[in-house]
């Protein structure tokens, strides 16, 4: 058995694998499936479909039912165009706060959710503390549904799923769903001086994205409903945040590529967007056919499920006893959490650090808020420990 490292130990490690969502990441999850079995606790691994990443979940303590699950994610987002004045795959230690990429967003957690397993395996727990670590959260919460499937199928099902993302320890109970939506117009290329003869993707995707800037502004001007006025923006958002189309300034262009990331508020419901979304297609796509029946406007989905604030939930019970909050908060960031609740779980969001300096260069996470989250897994340990 190897020493038990410290959650801030264990930090410099996970922070030194630079596991952005387009790398793999199985350097970091087998550091941490060696690290549990050094210390006698059992993981089960869950590779995504290429074999290229993968998830990993573990339970300490009796398999019984009204234990508690720490989600985290293991990936991060690019450091790539950023301007960091120190080394991001390094934990750099500097006026009460730790720099490095992932450390806030949320290794941070990550960290203190495996030396929490760890400690737990020395303790005589009455219920079990189960662990889920993700991979893809940044790029659509792609390992989550296996991570929560893997809890479900090998563990006795938990009262509570805590994910660990940056909340600065408040009790977080509903976010927005976050959609990502792709698409693709096909087009018919012909000399731009013969333009009705032809069927510019690049100009059929432009007049829907303008139709996605009059919803915005229909979406805003609207009075929020009692559940939508929870929220920051308190309305439904579109955003169309990267285009790509055409060869040259005298072809109608073939073929235009372009995703609208769509948040929707609590009661907004993202089939009745989507379906809305489907019919503004579908009048622009029946004029591209009628000048070339090849022609398509075609729309991809990958969803990321809200989390919805629940009545009486045992999550949100479990994580204001532990932190003190009694405040109501919810955030306009996407978690993993949605996928949880979708099959089943009690859901909340808490975790150290704030979401201002997730993504950014020179991320960080205050000291005081690592500190806080240990002293929040601390008390879990203590009540996991009575019946
Ligand atoms: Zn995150």
């Amino acid at each position: 058995m190897t020493d038990i490292l410290s959650a801030r130990q264990l930090l410099d490690h996970l922070v030194s694998f630079p596991t952005v969502s387009s790398d793999t990441n199985l350097p970091l999850i087998h550091f941490v499936r060696d690290y549990f079995a050094q210390h006698g606790i059992e993981s089960v691994v869950f590779p995504s479909e290429d074999g290229n990443k993968a998830g990993l979940v573990a339970q300490v303590g009796p398999n019984v039912a009204g234990g508690v699950a720490l989600s985290g994610h293991s990936d991060v987002v690019p450091v790539e165009g950023q301007d960091w004045s120190t080394d991001p795959w390094k934990v750099v230690e500097k006026d009460g706060r730790l720099y490095g990429r992932g450390t806030c967003d949320m290794k941070g957690f990550v960290a203190l959710a495996m030396g929490a397993m760890v400690k737990a395996n020395s303790l005589d727990l009455k219920r079990p503390l189960q662990f889920a670590l993700s991979r893809d959260e940044e790029v659509g919460l792609l390992g989550a549904p296996d991570v929560a499937r893997g809890l479900l199928e090998n563990y006795a099902k938990a009262d509570a799923v805590i994910v660990g993302e940056p909340t600065e320890m408040q009790v977080v109970t509903g976010h927005k769903s976050c959609d990502d939506l792709q698409f693709h117009v096909r087009g018919k290329e012909v000399h731009s001086s013969r333009l009705h003869e032809g069927v510019s993707a690049v100009m059929c995707a432009a007049r829907f994205v303008d139709w996605v800037r009059q919803q915005n502004i229909e979406s805003q001007a609207k009075t929020p409903t009692a559940t939508a006025a929870l929220y920051d923006p308190p309305f439904t958002t579109l955003h169309v945040g990267v285009i790509n189309g055409g060869t040259a300034h005298n072809i109608t262009a073939k073929d235009c590529y372009f995703s609208i990331d769509l948040r929707c508020v609590g009661d907004d419901r993202t089939e009745d967007w989507l379906e809305k979304i489907q019919a503004q297609i579908d009048v622009i796509e029946a004029e591209m056919k009628a000048i070339d029946p090849n022609s398509f406007f075609d729309m991809h989905v990958m969803r990321g499920p809200a989390v919805v604030p629940e009545v009486e939930g045992k999550a949100e019970a479990l994580a204001r006893r532990l932190t003190g909050d009694n405040g109501t908060h919810t955030v306009a960031y996407g978690t993993d959490g949605g996928h949880f609740q979708a099959k089943g779980f009690s859901v909340v969001v808490c975790g150290p650090g704030s979401i201002e300096q997730a993504h950014q260069p020179d991320e960080f996470i205050e000291l005081t808020e690592f500190q806080a989250g240990e002293a929040m897994l601390t008390r879990l340990l203590d009540s996991l420990q009575t019946a």
